[in-house]
């Protein structure tokens, strides 16, 4: 007897639940995942013949190991540091490593989970992979993040490679840390193995646009779905939540394009700029002083800052682009943005919607840029800043724009053409999942059962 689609991922989401109680996120990027690949499995039986879900949902390999380290005052702390290897079928594990103190095995292993779909979709060869630990880098000296760095790289390095595992940064983990975090990594291997993280400086191996590529990428991203209906980010209004590496290249490149970016945010709350936020202002902010988003409006008394939960999305806008963290837009947010008048929303933090908010913009015609599409650009120019390590070359700035704008209209492509051929036009959860999935599952089935 033949299982059905619906049946065989009902089951193999029972398997998930089952084996990793509690883990909520892990659940929630999974069924967001398995609900869209229904279509496919209808179509393409053979993937159910070789059980590629329940393999697929199952991490190659999971890391977890005690980060022991010295705080200014001489007292000894502990960490806990991750690092999940979920799939190395079409390239060697990938992925950024988060430092905040919500990480656990659940939220490791939802981000990973998502990497293997979207490093898939960005056409370069990389597996899925993820890491961090509930370190806290806030109100930490330059010392104590340098000695952390180095206590977590000590045990990291006996994992990780340029052909093996390659790590890189995500919420916490910025030019600093991967810095401080290559230097152990050299004293380890004693070797100089530059592709063994990206994100690097500029002087050892880092690649020009990197640090753009996540913000500029989810912006080049949108303009593609305004582009299909004759629109733009000219004269738009837009909200960007965040204020970190993804939202401040957001901004910039949405302002670039004509657009009125009018507030961000922070952990504490966010600010609204109804003149257009100074960017300026929060680069320094945030990149330099390593300061509170609050603090902009004693530069900028005309701005407000507010503190409500979830306020940000209430301020009414063309464009939403949630680039702060998972679960930072539910559906009474998404509800509001609809009745405001939004146009289109495009995700740059990592599941920042819930499930039931995705739901609410698809049914009210929203165009709707997932995650793994629309912050693919930040890990596909990762991969070519392996490429660059690999050749001991280095291309110019316009060079790797170029390319990620060429990448960035290609995952749109794939995400519409995969929609459409499997019965839901327009819906790029379902084309962006399967046209990731598809390569990933048939590289699987290619290798055999391992
Ligand atoms: N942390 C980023 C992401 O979520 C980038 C990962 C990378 O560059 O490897 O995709």
């Amino acid at each position: 007897m033949t299982t059905s689609a619906k049946q065989y991922v009902n089951d193999v989401f029972e398997i998930v639940k089952k084996r990793n109680p509690g883990e909520t996120e892990f659940h929630q990027a999974v069924k967001e995942i398995f609900d869209s690949l229904v279509p496919i499995f209808e179509q393409d039986p053979v993937y159910i013949e070789h059980n590629i879900l329940e393999r697929m949902v199952e991490p190659e390999r999971i890391i977890s190991f005690r980060v022991p380290w010295v705080d200014d005052e001489g007292k000894v702390r502990v960490n806990r540091g991750f690092r999940v290897q979920f799939n190395s079928a079409i390239g060697p594990y990938k992925g950024g490593l988060r430092f905040h103190p919500s990480v656990n095995a659940s939220i490791i292993k939802f981000l990973g989970f998502e990497q293997i779909f979207k490093n898939s979709l960005t056409g370069q060869p990389i597996g899925g992979g993820k890491g961090g630990s509930d370190f806290d880098p806030k109100g930490k000296s330059d010392n104590e993040i340098m000695r952390f760095c180095q206590s977590f790289m000590s045990e990291l390095s006996k994992h990780i490679g340029p052909d093996t595992d390659v790590p890189a940064g995500d919420i916490g983990v910025g030019a600093r840390e991967i810095g401080y975090l290559f230097g152990q990594y050299k004293k380890m291997r004693g070797g100089y193995e530059a592709g063994v993280l990206t994100g690097k400086g500029l002087d050892f191996g880092g690649s020009l646009t990197r640090t753009e590529a996540t913000g500029y990428g989810t912006v080049y991203f949108v303009n593609e779905m305004l582009k299909d209906q004759n629109d733009s980010f000219e004269g738009k209004t837009v909200v960007v939540s965040g204020s970190g590496n993804v939202s401040i290249y957001a901004i910039e490149k949405a302002t670039e394009l004509g657009a009125k970016v009018v507030a961000c945010s922070d952990s504490n709350g966010y600010i609204y700029d109804k003149n257009g936020i100074n960017l300026e202002t929060v680069k320094r902010l945030k990149e330099v002083e390593r300061k509170r988003i609050k603090e902009y409006v004693n530069e900028h008394p005309e701005a407000e800052f507010k503190t409500e939960d979830g306020g940000i999305w209430s301020i009414p806008c063309d464009i939403a682009l949630p680039c702060a963290t998972q679960n930072e837009l539910n559906e009474e947010a998404a509800k509001t943005l609809v009745s405001n008048g939004v146009k289109a929303v495009g995700e740059g933090a990592n599941m920042p919607s819930t499930l039931d908010a995705i739901d609410v913009f698809l049914d009210n015609g929203v165009l709707f840029g997932p995650a793994k599409a629309a912050n693919a650009g930040g890990v596909a120019v990762s991969a070519l800043e392996m490429a660059q390590n690999s050749a001991r070359l280095a291309w110019t700035f316009e060079e790797v724009d170029e390319k990620l704008q060429n990448i960035m209209a290609n995952i749109y492509k794939n995400s519409v053409d995969n929609a459409e051929k499997y019965g839901h036009p327009g819906n790029l959860v379902v084309g962006a999942n399967i046209a990731g999935f598809r390569k990933v599952a048939d590289v699987m089935i290619a290798q055999g059962v391992i």
